[in-house]
Order: C-alpha cells, then structure tokens, then sequence
C-alpha cells in the first residue's frame, strides 16, 4: 500500500432517505472538526422528527420484499458490498481518520474488523436454517423458523464510525430487515459512504436509510410504532435511558454501555509483553476505544518493575496528526472531551493519586490548534478515587496496585463496569481461575483487546451492557429475528373428533 489519500469532502453532511441523498427539513446543523487542525471541515445536519418519520416510511414500504427475498440472494446483494467495502476500504479509512482523529493505520482495522461481520452475514442462508422435527406424534411434524423484525434501528458512537455500524446492519439486512442508521454526530461521513457502497451493491432502495443527528433524532426513532427493535452503543447514562425508552414502547433493545477494562498483570507475567500491551491498548486511538485498557492492575512486586518502563513508553509515545503514517496516537475527538479528559486530569492529582506521566497541554508543532493532549499515567490510584470509578474516555492509565492475585480479582469483579478484562500471566492455572471467575463479558488471556471476531458476538456485562444479547455472531442473528414454531399435519393423519385434552405424543 502506498501512502494514503486524505478525504477533503467539503460538502454539508445530509441524510440518506429512499436511496437518494436528502438535505431533510430540519433546520439545524452542527459542525464536523478535523480534530487534527482543529477546523470545522464541513457541518452536519440535524434531523427532525419528519425526516426520521420519512426514513420509516421508506423502510416500510421496502421491508416486505426484501424480507421476501431468499436469504442466499440478499447475501449476494451483502457479497457485492463486501467487494466494494474492500476496493474502498482505504477511502474509508481516509474518512475516519479526518473526521475521528485516530491514526490511519488503526482506521484501516477498524474498517477490517467492520468487513469481518459482513462477511458472516454472507453465511445467512445457514445461519437461518431452522430446526425440524419428524413425526412428534404420528403424522405430526414439528419445525421453528427465524423471520425479521421488520424495521430496526441502530445509534452509534463516535469512537468507531464504520465498525461499529457495522456490528449492526450487515445482520439485520441479512435477515430480511430494513434498517435506519443514526450514527454519531461528530463523524458522520462513513455511513453515508457505506449508504452509497449499500446501493451500487444493489439493495433496494428504502432498506437502508442514514438519519443524521442528535437526540432529537434519537427519541423519534424510540417510539416510533414501526420501528421494531433498536441497537445501540455508546456512553452507559445514554445506552440506560434507550433501553428504558425503547422498551416502554415496546420495542426489543440491546444497548452497549461504557467501560472500564482492567488488565491484570501477574508476577509471573512478560514484563516487555505488558508493557506493550499496555502501551498500545491505553493509549491507542487516543484511549477512545470501549476496549481500552484504563486500569493495570499490578499484582505483588510487578510495579516497582514495569512502571519506569511503561512511564518512558507513555513519555515518547508518537503524537502527530493520523495521516502521518508513523503516527501513535491521533488527537482527540473534539476540544470539549480534550477540556473533560484533562479536568480528570485535574481531579486524579487532587484526590492525591501519584501523576507519573502528565499529558496536559500538549502542542503538535503545525497544528496548534489541534485537539492535543498527551498519554498520561498515575501510580497509586485506590478504587475511592473518580479517576477509577468513572470512564474517562481518553489516554489516561491508571495503576492499581494490589498484593495478590485475590485481591486482583476481587477489584475487578467490584466495579461497576465489566465490558472487558485481561490477565497477563504465564501460569495456566491462574489464568483458567481468572476466565471462569471474572464478572465481565470479554476476557482476554495475554491479549489486551479481547474484542471477539465477527461470529462470536460482542457485548459487556453489568453496566456495560443492558439488554439480553449481545452484537453480532449468532446473537445478532437472534437479536433481528423472531422465532416462529410450527406444527403440521395433513388430513389423513387426522383422528376423527374433537379432542379436549392437552394434545400429547400419539
Ligand atoms: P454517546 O452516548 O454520547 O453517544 C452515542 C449515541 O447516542 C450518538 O449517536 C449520540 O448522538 C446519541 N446520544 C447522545 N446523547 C443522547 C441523548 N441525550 N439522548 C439520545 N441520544 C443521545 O457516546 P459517544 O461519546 O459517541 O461514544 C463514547 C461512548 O461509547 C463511551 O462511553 C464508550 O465506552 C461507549 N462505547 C461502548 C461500546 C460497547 O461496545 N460497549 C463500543 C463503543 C463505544
């Protein structure tokens, strides 16, 4: 691959209705940064309640025959998008980085772990396959198909603005649904472009619509009679209110909270391994993954070693506009979550936790007016302090230390959060105890980012996730599905007169 293309498209943000562009009637607009430069590259608009209303209607009016068409068609209309996702993957990227910040590199797996789920949402036709039982009494047969919703909704963060989408529609159109988008309103381009991607592929138009906007948007959508079921994901406040809102109007809801991931590292673990696991999986996009590390855990004598050389690694790390191709770690997202990270900041070295490593008021020479600040590490944080107990959403890491592997486990399984975990350590034993006992959804033994792959399914416990199933894999499927059972027979296998008891095997 060579150097990469920058996406300079200067055109204001609308919305994707019927498969045309739409500038939609809402009046309001906000804008989009390039959080590298700290200018507002374009503005996106905000969408009223009737242009949620019209992406419905089309959705309505096009789910019929999509839901009609055999599952191994629809996945060709899904494989020709794959195509073209992977020929644009790139511009995609390109398009992330201008409008997320994070570095271009880490934009292309974000786009690669995105194209995994559509290539399991090719596999719906034995994915849909049902179960069927001969014979469950004489001439009885006994069989359960899944059919889609109908209309089905996902709202989606900032932080991965095309994967995140992506955990999303490639299963709900594969089931036969259709589905409106109402992605982040801080970097909205990439699911306009995968709109567009969604057409030439050949999907009817209607099935999928993008709705820009905010919480406007948002409530139209929730009780909306026709939408049917709604994905989202995002902060936990957010992910609690869609759950008890949806769910008051009836509609089935999985919602994917914040987070605050620990990573364990035994005596006995790598030293240089978790330093780099450290490094990469706290300071990577900035910390603004839900997977990010924000907690070591460090267990017995483990700090006094690892900490001067997580400290050297968090003060050298390479901070520069993503473009720049050997490039660490980006900006971050805007200037208000730049100001809200560093005011933790602020209150950790109140609350009296050692600041090891101080990213605040970083400068990028050439972009001065980027959204800047720097990997910042605290030693001796205590579960009190607000620097633990809440997710700050950025490249802040803070170190625990603890006596005992026991003690570990115990800080874990207390906090309120379990979206994901890790344990470093070479000791099988301690790891297998680990797996089974830790309250989180996702663990990850010597891997800092357990993020699952594309048919496994993602999803947190506790107040990482509300809802009964979680993103993509088979509970995706399940998730845009409704079971339906059916027995049959035919009259000749038909005993004469009524029964009046419980029917039973005959
Ligand atoms: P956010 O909660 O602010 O926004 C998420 C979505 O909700 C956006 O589309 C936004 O427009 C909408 N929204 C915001 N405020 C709303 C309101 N008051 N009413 C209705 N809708 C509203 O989250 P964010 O800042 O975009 O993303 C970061 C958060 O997402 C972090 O907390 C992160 O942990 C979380 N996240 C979780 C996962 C996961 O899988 N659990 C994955 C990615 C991100």
């Amino acid at each position: 691959m060579g150097a990469p293309v920058a996406f300079t498209a200067t055109a204001d943000i609308g919305h994707w209705i019927a498969g045309q562009p739409a500038a939609g009637s809402g009046e309001r607009s906000q804008p989009v940064f390039n959080p590298a430069t700290g200018r507002v590259a374009r503005r996106v608009r905000l969408a009223a309640p009737a242009d949620v209303a019209a992406a419905v209607a089309a959705a309505v009016a096009a789910q019929p025959a999509w839901g009609n068409t055999p599952p191994i068609r629809r996945a060709r209309v899904l494989n020709k998008f794959l195509a073209l996702l992977n020929e644009h993957r790139d511009t995609l990227a390109a398009m992330i980085t201008a409008e997320h910040g994070k570095v271009f590199t880490d934009a292309q797996g974000e786009v690669a772990r995105g194209i995994d789920i559509v290539e399991f949402a090719c596999g719906i036709p034995q994915l849909l396959k049902g179960d069927y039982t001969d014979q469950v009494s004489t001439g009885i047969d006994n069989w359960t198909l899944r059919q889609p919703l109908g209309v089905v909704a996902g709202i989606t963060p900032f932080n991965f603005p095309a994967m995140v989408p992506c955990w999303m529609f490639p299963v709900a159109l594969a089931c036969g649904n259709a589905f409106i988008l109402k992605p982040s309103e801080r970097d909205p381009s990439a699911s306009l472009f995968m709109a567009e991607l969604l057409q030439q592929a050949g999907l009817p138009d209607g099935v999928f619509s993008v709705v820009q906007g905010d919480k406007v948007a948002v409530d139209a959508l929730l009780v909306h009679p026709d939408v049917k079921a709604v994905s989202f994901v995002g902060s936990t406040p957010i992910a609690q209110y869609i759950y008890e809102t949806g769910a008051r109007h009836g509609k089935r809801v999985q919602a994917l909270g914040g987070a605050k991931n620990h990573m364990v590292v035994m005596p006995d673990a790598d030293i240089g391994q978790a330093v780099d696991a450290l490094v990469g999986a706290g300071y990577g996009s900035a910390g603004e993954r839900c997977m990010a590390i924000s907690v070591a855990v460090l267990v017995g004598d483990v700090a006094d070693r690892l900490l001067p050389l997580l400290a050297e690694r968090t003060r050298t790390l390479k901070i520069k506009n993503g473009m720049e191709l050997d490039a660490e770690m980006g900006p971050i997202v805007t200037r208000e979550a730049r100001d809200r990270i560093e005011g933790y900041i602020a209150a950790g070295v109140a609350e009296g936790a050692e600041l090891v490593v101080d990213g605040r008021g970083l400068s990028v020479p050439g972009h001065e007016d980027g959204f800047w600040t720097g990997g910042t590490l605290f030693d001796h944080v205590t579960p009190a302090m607000r620097i633990y107990r809440e997710e700050i959403f950025g490249p802040v890491l803070a170190c625990v230390r603890v006596p005992d592997f026991a003690a570990a486990l115990e800080l874990v399984n207390a906090h309120e959060y379990g979206n994901g975990v890790a344990c470093f350590t070479s000791d099988g034993g301690v790891a297998r105890e680990f797996t089974r006992r830790v309250e989180a959804g996702m663990v990850g033994i010597n891997v800092p980012l357990p993020v699952p792959m594309a048919w496994h399914g993602f999803g947190g416990w506790k107040k990482s996730l509300f809802g009964d199933l979680h993103a993509y894999g088979e509970e995706g499927v399940r998730f845009y599905t409704r079971q339906k059972s059916v027995m049959q027979r035919w009259p000749a296998s038909i005993a004469k007169g009524a029964e009046f008891v419980m029917p039973t095997a005959k």
